[in-house]
């Protein structure tokens, strides 16, 4: 733990009297570049600049200071003898830049939140709110984070605890109104399904199956019996069986999912089928509304809604919502 020295050229209003662990030193080794990576924000965070990697290659790493002028820069390369450990070979540790005063940090978002948040949230997530993140976050990091990047964050770590889409997908409406009584996120993706097709299937998976559909001529149906369909890659020559009334598929995705795999998109396009009578009804927009409606009470005027600052991005962009974070 070091105290950082702020000469004429360092001066950075709130960095004074604060305390900076894990000082980085020329010569100094990371076991591998996805540790890198994290270390790398969680040091900017910490030390309150916003860092660019401007350059990120599997063997080397250029950051620099995103303020205009800041002569900030940090270079690692890959140590050839091993092929894993990073080494920092050089560092200009000087900012002429200034800290946010109000400690807001836009590296801060909703995936380092959960990085962060993730060990706390395993213990606590039954009692843990976006304000406690917030809270949280604010203490030990020392960087204000908005309510909604806290709640995207706080979904996140439920993600990883509870595992797969569906489940999580299951769990949202009941977030939602442990987090807001007015839950206006579940209005809003509401409102946003009004716009979807009643008989359709949500946009987001519509639009996985049209790339899929793209696809096709990278595909060879090869022999098959009634439900039976063997699926050959024209480039590896690999081949997949699907079975289109089990709905199953080798590379097991459709099964998993519950989204057609590209090789029963294969056969399927070719059997003008309902894509819908082939994805489960979680991606039916007729059951996503009905998951919604009934965790909603409804609010006089859309107007009076809570406005969130950003919404955040999770799988909500899987079943169509376009959301920005
Ligand atoms: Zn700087
Ligand atoms: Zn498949």
């Amino acid at each position: 733990m070091k105290v950082i020295i702020v000469d004429v050229y360092n001066w950075r209003p709130m960095m004074l009297g604060h305390i900076v662990e894990d000082e980085w030193e020329i010569g100094m080794e990371w076991p591998n570049i996805k540790i890198l990576r994290q270390e790398i924000k969680d040091y900017c965070i910490k030390n309150r600049f916003v860092g660019r990697m401007v350059v990120n290659e599997s063997y080397r790493i250029l950051a620099i200071c995103e303020a205009s002028g800041c002569p900030w820069r940090a270079y690692w390369r890959k140590k050839k003898s091993d092929g894993f450990t990073m080494r920092l070979s050089t560092f200009n540790n000087e900012h002429r830049c200034a800290a946010d005063t109000d400690h807001k940090n836009r590296m801060a978002d909703a995936v380092w939140v959960a990085t962060v948040m993730l060990e706390h949230m395993k213990v606590h997530h039954k009692t843990c709110t976006p304000q406690n993140i917030i809270d949280d976050i604010r203490q030990k990091q020392h960087v204000a984070i908005s309510y909604w990047t806290a709640w995207s964050a706080r979904i996140r770590c439920l993600q990883q605890i509870h595992g797969d889409f569906v489940e999580s997908y299951k769990l949202v409406p009941v977030l939602c109104d442990q987090v807001n009584p007015k839950c206006c996120f579940c209005v809003y993706i509401l409102e946003k399904a009004k716009e979807w097709d009643i008989n359709g299937l949500v946009p987001a998976v519509v639009k996985k199956i049209e790339k899929m559909i793209e696809d096709i001529p990278n595909w060879d149906l090869e022999a098959s019996n009634s439900s039976l369909y063997c699926i050959r890659d024209v480039k590896s020559d690999y081949r997949y069986t699907v079975n289109i009334v089990d709905q199953e598929c080798s590379c097991r995705r459709w099964q998993l999912s519950g989204i057609v795999c590209v090789h029963a998109v294969v056969i399927l396009y070719k059997m003008r089928a309902d894509w819908r009578e082939y994805c489960s009804s979680y991606f039916w927009v007729s059951t996503y509304r009905m998951a919604y409606k009934g965790h909603i009470k409804p609010m006089e005027d859309p107007r009076d809604w809570p406005k969130p600052v950003s919404y955040p991005k999770l799988f909500f962009i899987d079943t169509g919502v376009e959301l920005l974070n």
